[in-house]
Parts: structure tokens; C-alpha cells; sequence
């Protein structure tokens, strides 16, 4: 069993809450982490403020509950378990991150990662802010085995340097040239997201599981099944929008647009605004197809259970001859955020 670390740092929300002087707090938390949450809603009142605790679904540092804690007065918000993704919100909030403590499920892969990695002498590495702390350490190690080992600087929505999201691989981008694979520590989720960015190999190595594994087949199964949704989105008429509610996903903005650009092509197209997008949501709808503006993960671990098309904005620029698909495959699948802002 992995220890994930679930304290937290007291002094600093400490700190937080003497400088954001909230009369009432909502503290969000995904599940796994709830035990942290009871913890610091005690803290929190304990230190005199009010305190709620949420106990709707927290997928990511995306998802920040605002609108949840304006309905209860709260003046700030607890995330746990996300590193910082939104520069701004609306109200304040301190992220509280999970690390893992324990290094040697990670260390007991050394061995088995090198000889995985074979002649890919230039590596470069992507973690999971759970296990961010091990780095360095791991970077070393691998060194020591000859191999040049290099991390990225964090942009996009990244907060750390080193950290990939199953969103913003800008960390590993920005060292693409320098290297002859990807390494991914973390789940086969965001190693498949940095396989589906890059036609760099990339190696997944997941300490919970001992697994090492080359995502290039995973990768190549889900680009062919995603041009084929392309190809039915093109036989389309009534186009539905989705856009996410969610502070960190909400892109009213480029759903205007791809819907301007629908209709310039004699499509029809309405926009769906929705907390969270699932199959029973959609299914009394009509629609030939779906974009999804909202967690670009949706359409690709969720596709199967939709059964209409469910296309990321840059596969709408395919389907509709913007753009070529090889663009795609070279600039990365899931970069929506370069190419949304070629459309804005
Ligand atoms: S948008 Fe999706 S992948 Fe990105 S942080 Fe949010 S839940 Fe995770």
C-alpha cells in the first residue's frame, strides 16, 4: 500500500485564513481525501471561523466549488488534493496539496524503468503532483544509470516544475526537442495524455502497480477510433455545444465561436451549459453530435458510453477541413488550448 501523505502544512493555512479573514469556509476534497477535509473543518473552527464541508465530486484543480460556496456565504475555499490551476478565481482559495511520502515504490522501479527505456538516452520526465517529491531523486537514479534526464518548467496550467496534468502536458513540451521519450510517473490516465500530445514515445511507470509500460499501441487504438468519431461528426446537421460550468473548464467564449463557425458551414448548433456531462444527461437530447469545450478527458475515456460523437474543439476544426489531421498528430492531440486560441 502507497502512504499518500494527507496532512497539511499549518502554519500556511494558517496564514490564509489570518490574510483572507473568511467569515465562513467551504472545504472541497476529492474522494480518498474526505478523512483531510473532516480534519481541516475542525482547524478551520477551531480557529473561529464557520466551516461546511462539500461532498460533490472534485475531479481536478479545475474544479473549484464557487458557486457552491456563494450559495453558503462562505469568503474563501479549501481545495484539497490539486496543485493551483486558475491564476485567478472568483473567491480565494488554498490548495492543499497530496504527496506520496515514500519513496521506494518508486525506487524499486529503477532497475526495470532503465532497462525499459533501453537506448532512449535522453529522457524526459512527467509526475503527478503526488509525486512531485521524489523528482529529484528519481532524475538522480536514473542518472546514475547513463541516461540524460531532463524535467520542464511548468506553464499552461501547471504549478510545479516536473508536473504534467491529464490536461496540460506544457512541461514536457517545452523539453520535446531535447529528448527521445517521454517518461510518465503516475497512472496509465496521464501517460496516455502525454502519448496522445507528442509523437515522442512515451514510457509509463506506475509505482502504485510496479507497471512499466510504452503507451504507443494505447495511443494509436484511441487517435484511430477518435478520427473515426471525426468522420461521423461530418455527416452531422444539429451540433450540440457543451460548456462546463466548472471555473477552470468554462470556455463560453470558444463555444461561441465554434458555433458561428458550425453555422457558417450550414450546420445547426445549440450550446448546453452543465455541471457535470454524463450519458443520462445528454440521452433525451436529439442531437446528431456533441463538442466538448469541457475536461478534454471526457472524450477521450468517455466515449464509449456515448453514443453519439463526442469531438474536442480541434477535431470540430478537422471534421470541418480547417485544419489537417496531421496537424493534429503532430501538435498534439489534447493542446486544445494553442489551437482554440488559433479560433479566438
Ligand atoms: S480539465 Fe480534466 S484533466 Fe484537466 S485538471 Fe480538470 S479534470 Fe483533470
Amino acid at each position: 500500500m502507497v502512504d499518500l501523505s494527507v496532512d497539511f502544512d499549518k502554519e500556511a493555512a494558517m496564514e490564509w485564513l489570518r490574510k483572507v479573514s473568511p467569515r465562513r469556509v467551504l472545504i472541497q476534497s476529492p474522494l480518498g481525501l474526505r478523512a483531510l477535509a473532516e480534519r481541516l473543518d475542525k482547524f478551520v473552527k477551531e480557529w473561529g471561523a464557520e466551516s461546511f464541508i462539500s461532498s460533490s465530486p472534485t475531479w481536478g484543480g479545475c474544479d473549484i466549488a464557487v458557486e457552491e460556496a456563494k450559495r453558503v456565504g462562505a469568503e474563501g475555499i479549501i481545495h484539497i488534493g490539486h496543485a493551483p490551476f486558475l491564476s485567478q478565481t472568483e473567491l480565494p482559495v488554498l490548495y492543499i496539496e497530496a504527496r506520496y511520502r515514500d519513496y521506494k515504490p518508486l525506487k524499486d522501479m529503477v532497475e526495470s524503468v532503465a532497462s525499459a527505456l533501453g537506448n532512449h538516452k535522453r529522457v524526459g520526465v512527467g509526475f503527478t503532483v503526488q509525486w512531485l517529491d521524489h523528482l529529484a531523486r528519481f532524475m538522480n537514479d536514473l542518472s546514475a544509470k547513463g541516461f540524460a534526464v531532463l524535467a520542464g518548467e511548468p506553464g499552461g496550467h501547471l504549478s510545479h516544475r516536473g508536473q504534467i496534468l491529464g490536461c496540460d502536458y506544457t512541461s514536457l513540451k517545452s523539453i520535446e526537442p531535447l529528448v527521445d521519450c517521454f517518461l510518465v510517473v503516475g497512472s496509465v490516465f496521464h501517460a496516455l495524455g502525454a502519448a496522445l500530445v507528442s509523437e515522442k514515445p512515451t514510457l509509463m511507470v506506475d509505482p502504485h502497480t510496479q507497471r512499466v509500460e510504452w503507451m504507443g499501441d494505447k495511443a494509436k487504438r484511441i487517435l484511430a477510433s477518435r478520427y473515426h468519431m471525426i468522420t461521423r461528426f461530418q455527416r452531422a446537421r444539429r451540433v450540440a455545444i457543451i460548456v462546463s460550468r466548472k471555473p477552470g473548464q468554462y470556455l463560453m467564449g470558444l463555444a461561441q465561436k465554434l458555433k458561428k463557425l458550425l453555422n457558417d458551414k450550414g450546420m445547426e448548433a445549440a450550446i448546453i451549459v452543465s455541471d457535470e456531462i454524463t450519458t443520462e444527461n445528454l440521452s433525451d437530447f436529439s442531437f446528431d453530435a456533441y463538442v466538448n469545450t469541457a475536461c478534454p478527458r471526457l472524450s477521450i475515456e468517455d466515449q464509449a458510453r456515448f453514443s453519439k460523437p463526442l469531438l474536442l474543439p480541434v477535431e470540430v476544426l478537422v471534421a470541418l477541413e480547417e485544419i489537417s489531421w496531421d496537424e493534429v498528430l503532430r501538435n498534439g492531440l489534447l493542446l486544445n488550448m494553442s489551437l482554440k486560441s488559433s479560433i479566438t
